[in-house]
Parts: C-alpha cells; sequence; structure tokens
C-alpha cells in the first residue's frame, strides 16, 4: 500500500489579538491510496485547518506534508496551485460555484490552468457522471442547493486527481439531498480514489471504512473497520 498522503507533527497557530490558537497542535496522519476516510470532531478542533493544508491551500507552520512520496510542507503558493490543480480535488460546504458562469463553465476552470484542449468535453463529462447532464447551462442561482454541490464535485474530478476532499459537503444541504451527495462520494471511492471528508453526520462517518477524530488539534482516536 501506498502512503499517498502522510503528515508528521504538522502544527498551525492563529493569533486572536494577543491569544494563541493552536488549530493544529502535531497532528501525525498516514493515508493509503484508495482510503475512504471520515474526520469528525466538535466545532473548533482544527479540522477545516488540517482539510486546507492536506489540499494545498495553505501552509502549516512546522511539520511536514508528505504528498504521494514529495514532502510539499515548505512549498511556495505558485507551486502549491499547480499541485492542487493536478492531484487533489476540493469541495467546499458553501460550494464555492463563481455566480454569473455557468455549471459547465464552473467545472472548465480547472482546465484552464493546464493546455487541454478538450476542456469543454471533459467538463461535460464531469457534469454527466453527476448526473447534472441536462443543466450545464444554468447559473449556479437558477440550481438547487444539491445540484450545486454536484457541480462543485464535478468541478473537483474534472482533472482526474487522486485525492479528494470535502469540508462539511453536506452541511447546507437538508438531509435526503445530503444522502444523494454522500452517495456520490461512495460511488467515486468505488473507482479507486482516496477521499477525505470531514462530517457532523455520525451515520455519515460509520459508513466510512475509517474515521479520524480531532479534538483541540490534534487525532484524538483513528479507527477502521474491520
Ligand atoms: P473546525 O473546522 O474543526 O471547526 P477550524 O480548523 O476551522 O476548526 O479552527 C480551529 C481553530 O482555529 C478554531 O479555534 C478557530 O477559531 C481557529 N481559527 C481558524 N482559522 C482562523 C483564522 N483565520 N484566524 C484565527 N483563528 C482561526
Ligand atoms: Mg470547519
Amino acid at each position: 500500500m501506498t502512503n499517498i498522503i502522510e503528515t508528521r507533527q504538522l502544527k498551525k497557530t492563529y493569533l486572536l489579538g494577543e491569544t494563541e490558537v493552536h488549530a493544529l497542535a502535531g497532528v501525525d496522519i498516514i493515508i493509503t491510496a484508495g482510503e475512504l476516510v471520515a474526520i469528525t470532531g466538535p466545532s473548533g478542533s482544527g479540522k477545516s485547518t488540517l482539510m486546507h493544508i492536506l489540499g494545498c491551500l495553505d501552509r502549516p507552520d512546522s511539520g511536514n506534508y508528505i504528498l504521494s512520496g514529495e514532502d510539499v510542507s515548505s512549498l511556495d503558493k505558485d507551486e502549491l496551485a499547480k499541485i492542487r490543480n493536478i492531484r487533489i480535488g476540493f469541495v467546499f460546504q458553501n460550494f464555492n460555484l463563481l455566480p454569473r458562469l455557468s455549471a459547465l463553465e464552473n467545472v472548465e476552470l480547472p482546465l484552464l490552468y493546464s493546455a487541454a484542449t478538450d476542456a469543454k468535453d471533459k467538463a461535460a463529462q464531469a457534469l454527466q457522471k453527476v448526473g447534472l447532464g441536462d443543466r450545464m447551462g444554468h447559473e449556479p442561482n437558477q440550481l438547487s442547493g444539491g445540484q450545486r454541490q454536484r457541480v462543485a464535485v464535478a468541478r473537483a474530478i474534472v482533472t482526474d486527481p487522486t485525492i479528494l476532499l470535502a469540508d462539511e459537503p453536506t452541511g447546507n444541504l437538508d438531509s435526503r439531498t445530503g444522502k444523494e451527495i454522500i452517495e456520490l462520494f461512495h460511488q467515486l471511492h468505488e473507482e479507486r480514489r482516496t477521499i477525505i471528508m470531514v462530517t457532523h453526520d455520525g451515520h455519515v462517518a460509520n459508513e466510512c471504512e475509517r474515521q479520524i477524530k480531532m479534538r483541540d488539534g490534534l487525532v484524538a482516536t483513528d479507527e477502521r473497520k474491520e
């Protein structure tokens, strides 16, 4: 089994006025290719901070992040952006779609950084895959919450990344719609992608093969299902 993600003593501290907040206080995690991992824990326990570092959206203050064997902890913003664009898809709680672009244009965006000649075809395929083949011309405000999140998932997978990260992807959805999005993640996992998702929902976490619970910026428990 290849370690696709490995962190060693990841630390991140925020300064809030005079107070230091240890958002990550030394996180060690190893994730192998193809795992489906749920991250849970109380609000403020460091889940989003960790996800942003794993997603190369942010850097740790100290410690190492080894992504597919390469230490990316000290890369600069541009280098991180390149890695993110090729290897990682990120799904946010609030969708993060650009409002004036159609679903198709939103999904095409990650491909514009590469020299993809068939960006439109690839974006259309990704939208079909998430069940939105008939909504490609719609703008985000013409779509339901669940459909918006499907567009965001399509955007996350359009570059065919090996890692898919999602930070409370169902947090803004009703439970039925949320369930459909979770089913989509399970389907993507069956296609051998590595998926890490933060969730508040105990049922969702229990359906993942591994659950990492965070507390006070640390891994409190890390359990695999047999
Ligand atoms: P979670 O996602 O588990 O709710 P976060 O990773 O968002 O937790 O936050 C962990 C801690 O770091 C919290 O105490 C939060 O208030 C603090 N924090 C997060 N981002 C910032 C920031 N940009 N500035 C100051 N404090 C922050
Ligand atoms: Mg969070």
